[in-house]
């Protein structure tokens, strides 16, 4: 019963106030997979955020990577900073165009929640090993994370999150090929989160010395967010333009993208949920952003994904993590209770699986060495 307190009406009352007609409203929410009573002044997405902050999931990502592996550096982007700025861009923009803020957040929370320890390259050992098990993606990992895995509330397994939530998540997992779009609130998410890698990726890069600025310089989005900072500011330093252009940067792709998106719901008439879902996808940048960014992201792929310092670090990640898999199936009495009572019901490789993918990059290294390391 989606009013069924003087507070639900309240949050009710404030979302017809504050959304658009084509918002996902609280009271239009199927609820969750096991029914709870509403909250006395909390609205159903406003929990859903607190549950995915309040999770050891959510505190772990700080100890994972993003891009760059701690060795290098104290100061780049982790997995949960990385996360933060990906909620910080998609309040803005989902305020921007009256969207479920709080909606907004718990996905944005939630987006990364499945890396494993090292990030992608953690992400390809764990697939490699479970191939034949089904295999691993993060988008998927963080669906059983919050459906399965944790265990924080005595009356149901996970977070028992509301069925959006859910579905923006699964949304990443079978992003090809659906035959529907999903809700605004998740695809602003998505492009939050490529508002903030193409930039942060550069900041950290820069930062670390892996990239010169005469080297972006090649790069046309960079060159031209530089050539706005220099025609309003004159004798930058180098950190100087570096922050100046990371803002540019910023603003740039989300005007752009609002902008864009605020074109097609008009020329659309999108005045419900139903018709975002039919409608061609919304929230998306205009072609020659789009083709800027693609230009930028080859470059990153490159000069810094690709740099050997960064090669290096995955690869001995790799290596331990593959071995790690290997040794927790034939001794399985070395994970905790937790997961080796887990074996029965998920199977062994998965079971193992779960485990290492919780580990932050610290935890599994400490690990290798106690039971692994030759
Ligand atoms: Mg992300």
């Amino acid at each position: 019963m989606p009013f069924s307190s003087p507070h639900t009406d309240a949050v009710a009352e404030r979302e017809l106030a504050l959304l658009a007609p084509y918002a996902m409203f609280s009271a239009l929410s199927a609820g969750r997979k096991f029914s709870e009573p509403s909250h006395p002044y909390r609205g159903p997405f406003q929990r859903d955020r607190d549950r995915i902050v309040h999770s050891t999931a959510y505190r772990r990502l700080s100890g994972k990577t993003q891009v760059f592996t701690r060795e290098m550096g104290d100061f780049h982007r982790t997995r949960l900073t990385h996360t933060h700025e990906v909620a910080s861009v998609s309040r803005t923009i989902g305020r921007a165009l009256r969207l479920n803020e709080d909606l907004v957040e718990a996905l944005a929370l939630m987006h990364d929640l499945g890396h494993p320890p090292f990030g992608h390259a953690g992400e390809d050992v764990l697939h490699e090993c479970t191939k034949d098990h089904g295999g691993f993606s993060h988008n998927r990992q963080a669906l059983r994370i919050v459906e399965i895995i944790e265990q924080r509330y005595p009356d149901f397994p996970g977070l028992n999150l509301s069925f959006e939530v859910l579905a923006g998540q699964q949304s990443r997992v079978v992003k090809r090929g659906a035959a529907q779009r999903p809700i605004l609130e998740v695809q602003v998410v998505d492009a939050a989160d490529s508002i903030a890698y193409d930039t942060h990726d550069v900041d950290d890069a820069l930062q670390l010395g892996l990239l010169t600025h005469e080297e972006l310089a090649e790069v046309p989005l960079w060159r031209q967010a530089t050539d706005r900072v220099r025609a309003r500011y004159q004798g930058l330093d180098d950190g100087e333009l570096r922050r100046a252009t990371l803002h540019e940067l910023i603003d740039w792709q989300i005007g752009d993208m609002l902008a864009a998106a605020m074109r097609r719901l008009e020329a659309g008439n999108i005045d419900c949920l139903a018709a975002v879902c039919e409608a061609p996808l919304i929230v998306a940048f205009e072609p020659e952003l789009t083709e800027l960014k693609n230009e930028l992201e080859k470059f990153l792929y490159d000069r810094v994904y690709r740099n050997p310092l960064v090669v290096a670090s995955r690869r001995i990640a790799q290596d331990q993590l593959r071995a790690m898999f290997h040794g927790y199936c034939k001794r399985p009495e070395k994970m905790p209770e937790s997961f080796q009572t887990r074996v029965a019901e998920y199977g062994l490789e998965r079971s193992v699986c779960d485990y290492l993918a919780g580990m932050t990059d610290r935890f599994c290294q400490q690990e290798f060495q106690r039971f692994f390391a030759a």
